[in-house]
């Protein structure tokens, strides 16, 4: 079963579908694997995404995997006080919500229809290597073993990623850059379908708890707190609970599937290329560490990988070529990532009060005006103290 190819992909997530997909329209020969047997399920996503970014992964919106679109955002501090943001400023997430299972099918047949083979039910086991540099994979499907050899194997494999630990890159990740979330679907629940929520402060310790309509009656409805601030992963779902509990549209609703999983709220990694290897999506940590969003950053970043790589593959894909990828990638979403990371650094610490006060103040200036200088004036008129807490940053 042994086999020969240029690209290996490692996982079928929308990274590696999307790497898949660009690697084969670059005329490499390209083999993804993934270790589930049904590629998007289980569903482990609050499945929102801002409508812009589509555009630029080269995707049309389409109803076969987007269920429903919304306005925008309620930005929901700890005293009640709301902040709505119309959808191009509302984030990576608000937009469109996902049929998560439906897009990461969608975005598999993407990569077949460009020519890549798919193999499900096949996991990466151990990189394979030859003089310092990683020339395929071991893989197993069904009990059985074989070698794929690769030009270049490209990481796709999520948060757990092993490619990138196997690759010898630096993927730990401290408890402070974590968050562990929990998520419902729930039905019959009741509130404004245009908007998705999110609420801010203690009800969810260093992270944010959301809601994500997916119909008029259907949310996801779920919770992300950072690991530094709770004694125990479990502890998301005392906190969810308590949420659901005191919002009465929510709590009437009732939960027809439950999902549990982290995200990575850190610096993306280092080094994202190793000779023969390139990491991209979750694996290399270019999840937004402010919003927990990683679909966008994971399909722009595989798109990048398969380029990259097809590109790569006639010169004998050395490892200069292949750190173009890591150029490319830098350009396009570095300066944004670090920048979301210190501000969450900022946030994990501030206090309720604090938060009230900055969303009272922001909430007064319209949302036609806002801009970082318009909130940041609108705070020093009124809670001049509260800019202390965002010193360094401005
Ligand atoms: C609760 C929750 C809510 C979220 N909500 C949102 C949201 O609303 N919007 C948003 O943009 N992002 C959200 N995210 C983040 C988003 O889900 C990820 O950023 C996104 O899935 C990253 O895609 P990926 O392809 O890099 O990784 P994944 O989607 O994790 O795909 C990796 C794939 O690799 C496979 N794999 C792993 N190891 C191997 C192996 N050894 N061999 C073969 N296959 C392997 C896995 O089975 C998996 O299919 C959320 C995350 C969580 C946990």
């Amino acid at each position: 079963m042994d086999r020969q190819v240029d690209v290996l992909v490692v996982g079928a997530g929308p990274t590696g579908s999307t790497a898949a997909k660009y690697a084969a329209l670059g005329g490499a020969e390209v083999l993804l694997i993934e270790k589930r047997s049904e590629i998007g399920t289980p569903v482990r996503c609050g499945e929102g995404v801002a409508k812009r970014w589509l555009e630029e992964i080269g995707l049309t919106p389409s109803r076969e995997f987007i269920c429903h679109e919304v306005d925008g955002a309620r930005i929901i501090a700890p005293d009640g006080t709301t902040l709505v943001l119309d959808e191009t400023r509302a984030g990576n997430e608000c937009g469109y919500i996902l049929e998560r299972d439906l897009f990461d099918r969608f975005l598999a047949r993407e990569a077949a229809k460009a020519g890549s083979e798919i193999m499900i039910k096949t996991s990466a086991v151990a990189l394979l290597w030859e003089d310092g540099r990683v020339v395929g994979a071991r893989c197993e499907h069904m009990g059985e073993t074989f070698d794929v050899h690769a030009k270049v194997v490209i990481g796709a494999d999520g948060f757990e990623s092993q490619v990138g630990r196997w690759a010898g890159l630096e993927t730990p990740l401290r408890t402070r850059d974590i968050d562990a979330c929990l998520q419902y679907t729930l039905v019959g629940v009741d509130g404004d379908p245009r908007l998705n929520d999110f609420y801010l402060g203690s009800c969810a310790p260093g992270g944010y708890a959301w809601v994500f309509w997916k119909d008029t009656d259907v949310a996801n409805v779920g919770i992300g707190v950072n690991l530094s601030k709770i004694q125990e992963r479990a502890d998301a779902k005392k906190y969810l609970d308590r949420l659901i509990a005191r919002t009465p549209g929510l709590a009437r609703g009732e939960i027809v599937e439950e999902v549990a999983g982290a995200v990575s709220v850190s610096l993306p990694l280092d080094r994202t290329v190793a000779p023969g290897v390139l990491l991209a999506g979750d694996a290399a940590r270019l999840i937004d560490p402010l919003t927990g969003g990683g679909i966008l950053n994971g399909c722009l970043s595989g798109r990048y990988a398969g380029e990259v790589a097809a590109g790569a593959i006639e010169g004998g894909a050395t490892e200069e070529a292949l750190r173009a990828y890591d150029a490319k990638w830098r350009a396009r979403m570095e300066e944004e990532l670090v920048r979301h990371y210190l501000i969450k650094e900022r946030l994990i610490r501030i206090d309720d009060e604090t938060i009230n006060k900055v969303l009272r103040a922001v909430s007064e200036i319209g949302v036609n005006r806002l801009s970082t200088s318009a909130v940041l004036e609108a705070i020093r008129a009124k809670y001049p103290e509260v800019l202390k807490a965002f010193d360094g940053l401005l």
